[in-house]
């Protein structure tokens, strides 16, 4: 079969005349852009090198009113700026472009969020709020709503940190119902202390257990609140449920068990309660409780404290026997004073609660970590257990 060369002589010189043309057009591109690129750019640019930083923000906003591109420059300097802790720039740079006509729909959307960022970092919450407002429905909302949540928790306002927890949880990516707990029961606590509404904080409770039918904390509040009201029935009963729900909290109520059950004539089933946990978990906290359990059936002192005996069998604990220690009698005072101030000088740190996400380390036990703001980061355990 014969192949027609004839539409070579045509097409080559064709394509050659169109690539031609597509390379012309390229560089007739960059000389527009080199031209473009304002002299601010570079000037800018030297006064940064130089360290005048006030000198090099003026000449970058020269260069980008000259050039509607230069958006990107812009948001890097503004970064840097933040990153340096410069906020006052930073603002100055993000309200710049937002103060643009021209800026495009997703660049606003941009400096608004990175603005926010700003006033958050430089711990202008007002203004961060204010901020983070305005990007609802846009394709920042959800980060600026997890922004707003952490502001709420940071500024202890529980109401609006639920409200934000909500619309997170509803919007469906990682689940807030932990958070929304605790922050049901930091208002139950709120209300209880400040306005001492032991009613509304009772509902309040109620509606956390409903919505974290296992969660300790607002079963633990409740029995407290109980208390409080002076009906120990009903917050023994609480604390009586927790193995149901969550038994390795145990350890942080079994003192407090103990004592309801003594006041209200119940030590059997709270001491039989007590051992299945222990069995579980050989708690020092669990067998102080099974100690006190005992003295205040009128067991004798010798005999009861023979389980910090057995713990330290279970488990070498230095608090137990700092504990064992405490009231054993002594021929010899100053030998036990010495002994026990040297061994509960060891024990101190030992006895403390340590945050597992940050290492953060208290004497009493914290829902939230002091030092890195997250939720149950405590294990219920003291220090010398883990
Ligand atoms: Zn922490």
């Amino acid at each position: 079969m014969d192949f027609d060369f004839t539409w070579l002589l045509f097409g080559l010189p064709i394509a050659f005349a169109l690539g031609w043309l597509a390379s012309r057009f390229d560089l007739h591109q960059l000389r527009v852009e080199n031209r473009r690129a304002p002299k601010a750019y570079f000037r800018g640019l030297n006064y940064l090198l130089n360290e005048q930083q006030d000198q090099a923000i003026d000449a970058f906003i020269e260069a980008v009113q000259k050039d509607p591109d230069t958006s990107e420059l812009h948001f890097a300097l503004g970064n840097l700026f933040r990153r340096r802790g410069e906020y006052e720039r930073a603002v100055r740079v993000h309200e710049h472009l937002l103060s643009r006509a021209d800026l495009g729909h997703a660049d606003r959307e941009r400096a608004q969020y990175a603005l926010a960022l700003d006033f958050l970092k430089a711990g202008l919450l007002d203004h961060a709020e204010e901020a983070l407002r305005k990007l609802d429905d846009t394709h920042h909302q959800e980060q600026a709503w997890l922004a707003r949540l952490n502001l709420y928790e940071r500024a202890r306002d529980w109401t609006q940190a639920a409200e934000m927890a909500g619309r997170l949880q509803a919007a469906g990516q990682t689940d807030f119902s932990g958070r929304l707990t605790h922050y049901l029961c930091e208002q139950a606590e709120d209300a209880m202390r400040k306005q001492g509404d032991l009613a509304g904080a009772r509902a309040l409770l109620g509606q956390a257990i409903d919505a974290s039918p296992d969660a300790a904390r607002p079963r633990i509040q409740l029995a407290g609140l109980f208390a409080k009201q002076g009906n120990l029935d009903l917050a023994l009963q609480q604390l009586m449920a927790l193995p149901a729900h969550a038994p390795r909290m145990i350890p942080l109520i079994a003192s407090e068990l103990v004592r309801l059950a003594k006041a209200t004539n119940q030590l059997a089933p709270a001491r039989t309660l007590l051992q299945n946990a222990y069995q579980q978990t050989p708690s020092i906290d669990i067998a102080d409780a099974l100690v006190q359990a005992d003295l205040s059936e009128g067991v004798p002192a010798l005999q009861a404290r023979r389980g910090y005996v057995d713990h330290m069998a279970h488990e070498p604990s230095l608090i137990a026997a700092a504990r064992w220690l405490n009231s054993e009698p002594f021929a010899d005072d100053d030998t036990r004073k010495a002994l026990q101030g040297s061994l509960e000088h060891a024990v101190r740190p030992l006895a403390r609660y340590r945050c597992a996400a940050c290492g953060f380390e208290a004497q009493g036990y914290f829902w939230q970590c002091p030092g890195c703001q997250a939720w149950e980061s405590f294990p219920p355990r003291r220090i010398e257990e883990l």
